[in-house]
């Protein structure tokens, strides 16, 4: 079971430029549906609907544009115009703050509170060129910069080529 800030990373990667073609949800939703069903959600799977498309695409371009900036002020002006376009209305509860309202007002408000919490910087792009899907740095450190392992792997890998040819050995 993914909680919503995963499930923004999960919609943000449905466009994987090392995957043929790249945005699997750029005519329907069934990678999506399929992706949620994988990941803990079948009850969310059932709820889209196709007419949703448009707005999970869009929702997907402005979550993309908060991942991107490296500017803190610009990210958080971007996530309150979403987050009032959303209508996302939150409420504190006994366990802290919780959303009411649609998957993209869940999202939004998901990746807000992390932002709040630990800043922009821990939502990245991963750095292993074609690459670029994104993640959520959850790192002591801060200091993630691969979506996954295979990434860091063939980063590595091509860091170690290159040094062994700067080296001409
Ligand atoms: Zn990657």
């Amino acid at each position: 079971m993914t909680d919503d800030l995963d499930l923004a990373v999960l919609l943000l990667n449905s466009v994987d430029l090392l995957e043929d073609p790249p945005d699997r949800m750029a005519h329907d939703l069934v990678w999506w549906r399929r992706a949620l069903e994988r990941n803990g959600h079948p009850e969310l799977a059932a709820a889209q609907r196709d007419d949703d498309l448009p707005m999970l695409q869009s929702l997907r371009a402005t979550i993309r544009t908060i991942f991107e900036c490296v500017d803190a002020d610009e990210a958080r002006a971007v996530l309150n115009v979403a987050l009032l376009y959303a209508e996302a209305v939150v409420q504190v509860g006994p366990d802290g703050l919780t959303v009411s309202g649609d998957l993209r007002a869940r999202l939004l408000f998901a990746v807000a509170l992390h932002a709040a919490e630990h800043g922009v910087g821990r939502l990245g792009i991963c750095a292993s060129d074609p690459c670029r899907c994104a993640y959520v740095d959850r790192t002591r450190a801060g200091t993630r910069r691969y979506c996954c392992t295979l990434c860091n792997d063939r980063a590595a890998a091509r860091a170690y080529r290159r040094r062994r040819s700067e080296t001409g050995s």
